[in-house]
């Protein structure tokens, strides 16, 4: 892995155990050797995580659509900011740019992200690792509910095995640097889709 990608709040979270672990994350990816790909704000943990990989030492890469350039939340100080048209380029763009995804706390916009490039694993457009750095038990309720996806018939236990999950930024890297993809994936050729 040369890369990770980490998707996270634009917002702080109520409890401080939210950035307290994005600084971790960010800091263990940096002094991992890893670069930091991310959507390039510098808003809430998004912008705790990228600074606590540049104070590392680390290369850190934002993609954000101009749109958001816009409203003036794009953080300045990066390794590279790519600015980009839109949404849609931007999440190609991070997904191509990492060998890996991480999902520390955040909303919508964080679930959107990681869903999205667990579904393009699933069918086998690419292989790549993804985890979610599950901070105070904040994932355990969506857990519970993949569980019951997987239960009720809808998600494939192998397919449901693919997201790895700890509370501890070191246990997640590890398990993500070793980890294997489902035997059956095909790695489908994203242009013939
Ligand atoms: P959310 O989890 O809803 O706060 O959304 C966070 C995710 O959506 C991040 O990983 C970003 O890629 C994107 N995002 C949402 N809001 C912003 C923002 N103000 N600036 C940059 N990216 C954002």
């Amino acid at each position: 892995m040369r890369r990770i990608c980490v998707f996270c709040g634009s917002s702080f979270g109520d409890k401080p155990d939210y950035a307290a672990s994005a600084e971790a994350m960010g800091r263990l990816i940096a002094q991992s050797g890893l670069g930091l790909v991310y959507g390039g704000g510098n808003v809430g943990l998004m912008g705790v995580v990228a600074d606590a990989a540049l104070k590392a030492g680390g290369e850190v890469i934002g993609v954000i659509p101009e749109a958001m350039m816009k409203w003036e939340v794009g953080h300045l100080d990066l390794t590279e900011l790519r600015v980009v048209a839109s949404m849609h380029e931007r999440k190609a763009t991070m997904a191509e740019l990492a060998d890996g995804f991480i999902a520390l706390a955040g909303g919508i916009g964080t679930m959107e992200e990681l869903f999205e490039v667990w579904t393009w694993g699933q069918l086998g457009l690419h292989a790549k690792p993804l985890g979610f750095l599950d901070v105070g038990g904040f994932y355990s309720h969506l857990h519970a509910f993949l569980d019951h996806m997987t239960g009720e018939g809808f998600l494939k236990p192998r397919h449901r095995d693919m997201v790895m999950v700890e509370s501890d930024p070191v246990a997640l890297l590890t398990r993500m640097r070793g980890y294997a993809p489902p035997a059956t994936i095909q790695v489908i050729d994203r242009l013939t889709t």
